[in-house]
């Protein structure tokens, strides 16, 4: 950043939680032994050494593990929970294992979430519940959740085996990662461009989120080089400990608590960097109409749709505190939805046009708020 000529380039150290993966397995024993892909769920419990040997049971709701709790005493639940977007179905895999453990349940698969796969397990992080046992989870893929719940569903005995190490060691320092394009006549107001550098340990994260990070500083890169310089500070930040803690959000949060008010806007990018659609805006509707003027310059870049909401993991505590209109970039999110936080989270799936593009319509959009005569309203 500070070879691009960005200024006041910086990390904001931060501590972060250590969860770590180790070796894992599911072993399918009846009806006929084979080994499952799966991947434990991100600040999972472990099992013991030998693994957790039993019975399934399977369920396709919340409703239906309340109505058959009697039957989850000592078994492995399995959410097998269809996709229906990302926000509907992750709340299994956030808080199934609690509502598993809180009824007799010694471990939980989920049904990956994701629209499709190639028989593609999708990792991500749970939250366990205060006062209820923590029992170790993993996601299996699609596929193979459709494939027990067939065999639980004609009768068959489905006996399983899972075998995760992981564990929690004590916080280690990270960093925010931030740098500036000062405005050249308020720069104490600051428009934020952002994504997150952390990702899952599975893949490359390329798409979660390397592909919005660097378009977030593309954004910087780019104004500097055309030595374009709003009237309002540009500020690049890169959070870290998105996907399993969200220190890096309330770290900026809290650091810059009494500057969130000169915050015109902050924009996330984590939703991949493939073919542009648009943004998603939250604020008012003065400010809804303006973004919405921008964005009918971006037709070239194919990002003209102003969605209704928008934002991001790391903005989000950040917009809710200082009152900050948020928007999030996007692109095709069936493709990021597919790939993000597996195996084949990686960057030959990236298309550097798409790239370009995502990072163009950003730039477009955050120059024109940050050089904007009146700021845009709150
Ligand atoms: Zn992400």
């Amino acid at each position: 950043m500070g070879a691009d000529g960005l200024e006041n380039v910086r990390k904001d150290a931060v501590m972060v939680p250590r969860w770590v993966r180790g070796r894992e397995s599911l072993e399918l024993l009846l009806p006929q032994p084979q080994s499952l892909p799966m991947l434990g769920l991100g600040m999972s419990v472990g099992t013991p050494p030998n693994g957790i040997e039993a019975d399934l049971l399977v369920v396709d709701s919340f409703v239906e593990l309340e109505r058959r709790s009697a039957e989850a005493q000592g078994k492995i639940v399995l959410f097998n929970v269809p996709y229906r977007g990302y926000g509907p179905t992750v709340a299994y895999r956030v808080n199934g294992p609690s509502q598993a453990a809180a009824a007799g349940a010694v471990a939980v698969l989920i049904r990956s979430v994701g629209p499709e796969g190639m028989r593609t397990p999708h990792t991500g992080m749970l939250i366990y519940r205060d006062g209820v046992p923590r029992i170790p989870a993993a996601a299996i893929a699609v596929e193979d959740a459709a494939r027990l719940a067939r065999m639980t569903a004609r009768g068959q005995r489905v006996r399983l085996r899972l075998a995760m190490d992981a564990t929690l060691h004590p916080d280690v320092e990270s960093a925010n990662v931030i740098a500036e394009i000062r405005g050249r006549e308020r720069p104490d107001e600051i428009v934020v461009v952002s994504g997150h550098f952390d990702s899952w340990d599975v893949g490359a994260g390329a798409t979660d989120d390397a592909g919005g990070a660097i378009a977030a500083w593309e954004v910087a890169r780019m104004l500097t080089s055309l030595q374009l310089r709003p009237r309002r500070t540009i500020r690049v930040v890169l959070f870290t400990n998105e996907e399993n803690g969200l220190r890096g959000a309330i770290d900026y949060r809290d650091r810059y608590a009494a500057t969130l008010g000169q915050h015109v806007l902050m924009i996330e990018s984590d939703a991949g960097v493939f073919a542009p659609v648009g943004f998603g805006f939250t604020g008012n509707d003065i400010g809804r109409s303006q973004v919405t003027a921008i964005a009918s310059l971006l037709a070239s870049t194919g990002a003209t749709r102003i969605a209704a909401s928008g934002g991001g993991a790391d903005i989000g505590p950040i917009s809710t505190l200082g009152k900050v209109p948020m928007m999030a970039y996007s692109g095709d999110s069936t493709k990021y939805f597919t790939i993000h936080h597996t195996p084949a989270d990686t960057v030959d799936r990236i298309e550097p046009q798409e790239v370009s593009k995502a990072a163009a319509s950003l730039a477009a959009m955050i120059y024109v708020v940050a050089d904007m005569p009146q700021a845009l309203p709150k």
